[in-house]
């Protein structure tokens, strides 16, 4: 059985980025006679709030994107991270790194080809004697062998990249004790019996580095399909910035097959801007009528 999922970030209202992401990932599955599993990613106490997610489950059914079952929140899981990390702690994979921000960020330090500094793996020698003398941390890092991951994805075929060269030691839980997202997101998708992951392409390098993860906690993985990201007139991505593209905006003056219409016509779906449900859309569905690049929004003539 095909399993899809959303994760939704209940940091904000879904703009047409989040919902171009959402979709695909709704009728890859649906097409497949899958299911679909939701997922409140809100690892983040700070910038998620609980009206963000109603918003977000309406937002979606409002769309005629439905699912079948809800997972437990992110905020929920922290038995299940901290279950894993004890697996990579028995296998020696994890230590404290007590690095300040302005250590990492310091003009010496390597940068991967997307700009991300690379952990320069400062912390990774010290021994017993030498972390007694710091101040505490529960920020951990896992070690990376120095191994190249190649995997090919659902529509930007053959990648591969170099553990150490793209990413380094990288942290799998928080200074403030919160799982790292690349931790969570394997978790929680292996716990869901997700076998496909349909993700914006900016989560593209990350990709290696879970499928890592997957592979030493002895995780089957999905299949990963990096969908291109919609950018504003000046080359910007969408953000939750862009308030008019926001679905709290989008929703005062357009019926939902209108919206699903836009992006499926942008994406090669459709021929034209034309009204349509994502059920319709799943009738015909292929990957192969998907664009990869990257795609421009103009801002939608609200009057249409
Ligand atoms: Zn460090």
């Amino acid at each position: 059985m095909v399993r899809g999922r959303f994760a939704p970030s209940p940091s904000g209202r879904m703009h047409l980025g989040n919902v171009f992401s959402a979709m695909l990932a709704w009728l890859s599955a649906r097409s497949k006679g899958g299911q679909i599993v939701l997922r409140v990613e809100d690892l983040d106490p700070a910038r998620s709030k609980p009206a963000f997610v109603a918003a977000i489950l309406d937002d979606l059914k409002w769309l005629g994107l439905d699912w079948d079952e809800r997972a437990e929140d992110q905020s929920r899981r922290g038995g299940a991270y901290e279950a894993a990390l004890n697996r990579l702690r028995e296998m020696d994979l994890l230590y404290p790194c007590y690095c300040s921000r302005d250590q990492l960020h310091a003009a010496s330090a390597p940068h991967a080809s997307d700009g991300r500094i690379i952990y320069a793996g400062t912390c990774r020698g010290l021994t017993a004697q030498q972390r007694a003398l710091r101040p505490p941390t529960r920020c951990l890092r896992v070690r990376v062998p120095d191994d190249t991951v190649a995997f090919t994805d659902g529509l930007q075929g053959p990648q591969s990249l170099s553990l150490q060269g793209e990413w380094g030691d990288f942290i799998v839980r928080r200074a403030d004790g919160v799982a790292a997202y690349q931790l969570a997101v394997v978790v929680d998708d292996a716990a869901c019996g997700v076998t496909e992951v349909v993700r914006g392409r900016d989560l593209l390098s990350s990709t290696p580095v879970q499928l890592w993860l997957y592979r030493v906690l002895g995780l089957t993985p999905p299949s990963f399909t990096h969908v291109p990201m919609l950018l504003s007139v000046d080359g910007r991505r969408l953000s939750k910035r862009d308030r008019a593209l926001d679905l709290g905006e989008l929703r005062k003056s357009w019926p939902p097959e209108k919206v699903i219409g836009l992006l499926a016509w942008r994406c090669g779906l459709i021929d034209r801007w034309e009204a349509v449900s994502p059920a319709e859309l799943a009738a015909d569905f292929d990957w192969r009528r998907v664009r990869r690049e990257d795609i421009v929004m103009e801002l939608p003539d609200m009057t249409i």
